[in-house]
């Protein structure tokens, strides 16, 4: 559906390797002291000062995370950015540079590349990082992004995983499940094309869960909204494989149990009449859907009045004695144990 809509076809050997980097990086300008030296040498350098630093890479495989009749290569470079982004928020820290390696085969023109480049340089623009290196080699299949972010926190601000306490507030930034669905009626409107590429689809009724699907972003925000009220968190994840699977890493890794209640998690109206549409329980897909990109943290309930009536902050649940489990109360107060689905298990059930 997209690969021609490019008019140009320039083909990568007319460029050769460095012809190459050299063109999809001359609009990557420094925005941060710690850059010391960037793109051109043997290795960039940096210098954060008395700063921790976070450092945190993603590997993206096309027809394994990425489906191209349907992911514009501006779009995807734009994800591969925010999802390692989010990873550095997730530690409560700053995000500053990252590199970008890509393998690509010659089915690809330039110009699919420069899309794909625009989309990074949107990205690091709107969240100011550094474009600080990367490599570029050829692939004989699909196409190949590694992305590694680096960022930095002040030693006594970092959050992990594994400082939740009982009693604790569970806490989910924004809505959760929208990015999945988003992805359902993706699928379906590519199997509606190949049957009839005439077919001209009504999205409207999907923007916003497509948009999760297709352009996320990372919630840069809230670390600054975190560090506003004054709040630091006692633990934190960023939601990349759903809510349960999320929360059991909190879990396992604070050594407490959860309560999680099905009335609190917060969705999108049009999460909720896509779910009704596609015969799914939205329950199900908040829990176990993923790519939301939204964080994950507890609190302790001494800072539940600094966050209190925040829009962008929903308290879900609270942590338990280790003992207890980790269960969800459904609206009909019944107690179900959580477990890991995942997404891909999840493809079999709908
Ligand atoms: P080397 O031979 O040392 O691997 P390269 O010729 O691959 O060096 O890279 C030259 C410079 O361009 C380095 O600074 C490298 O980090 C940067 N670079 C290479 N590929 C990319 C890319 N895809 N995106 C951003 N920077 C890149
Ligand atoms: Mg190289």
């Amino acid at each position: 559906m997209i690969e021609d809509k490019n008019q140009s076809r320039t083909s990568l050997e007319q460029l050769g390797e460095f012809g190459l980097i050299e063109h999809l990086t001359k609009n990557f300008d420094i925005k941060h002291k710690s850059t010391v030296k960037s793109i051109g040498d043997d290795a960039a350098v940096l210098d954060h000062k008395s700063k921790q630093i976070v450092v945190t890479t993603d590997l993206l495989v096309e027809n394994v995370h990425f489906d191209l009749s349907y992911v514009p290569l501006k779009h995807l470079g734009y994800k591969a950015v925010v999802v390692n982004l989010s990873d550095v928020y997730a530690m409560n820290a700053e995000a500053t540079q990252i590199t970008v390696s890509i393998a690509v085969s010659n089915r690809f023109p330039l110009e699919a590349l420069e899309e794909l480049y625009a989309g990074i340089e949107t990205a690091a623009k709107i969240y100011n990082i550094d474009v600080i290196g990367g490599d570029t080699t050829s692939s004989t299949t699909g196409l190949i992004i590694s992305v590694t972010a680096i960022g930095e926190v002040n030693k006594k601000d970092v959050v992990y995983r594994s400082g939740a306490k009982p009693n604790d507030l569970l806490v989910v930034t924004g809505d959760i499940g929208a990015a999945y669905m988003g992805l359902q009626v993706l699928e379906r409107e590519k199997e509606v094309f190949k049957v009839n590429p005439q077919n001209q689809p009504d999205l409207d009724p999907y923007t916003y869960i497509i948009e999760r699907q297709l352009k996320p972003e990372a919630r840069k925000d809230i670390v600054a909204l975190l560090k506003q009220l004054e709040v630091k968190p006692t633990a934190m994840i960023d939601i990349s494989d759903g809510l349960s699977s999320e929360a059991i890493h909190l879990c396992k890794q604070s050594d407490v149990g959860v309560e999680i209640y099905e009335n609190k998690i917060p969705l999108d109206p049009q999460v909720i009449s896509t779910c009704e549409e596609f015969n799914i329980d939205s329950t199900t897909i908040a829990l176990n859907g993923g790519e939301d990109y939204e964080l994950l943290m507890t609190i302790s309930q001494q800072d539940f009045p600094k966050i209190k009536g925040n829009p962008n902050l929903t308290v879900i649940g609270y942590m338990t004695e280790k003992e207890r489990g980790m269960h969800l109360i459904t609206r009909g107060e019944q107690v179900v144990p959580i477990i890991a689905k995942g997404w891909n298990a999840m493809k079999n059930e709908a």
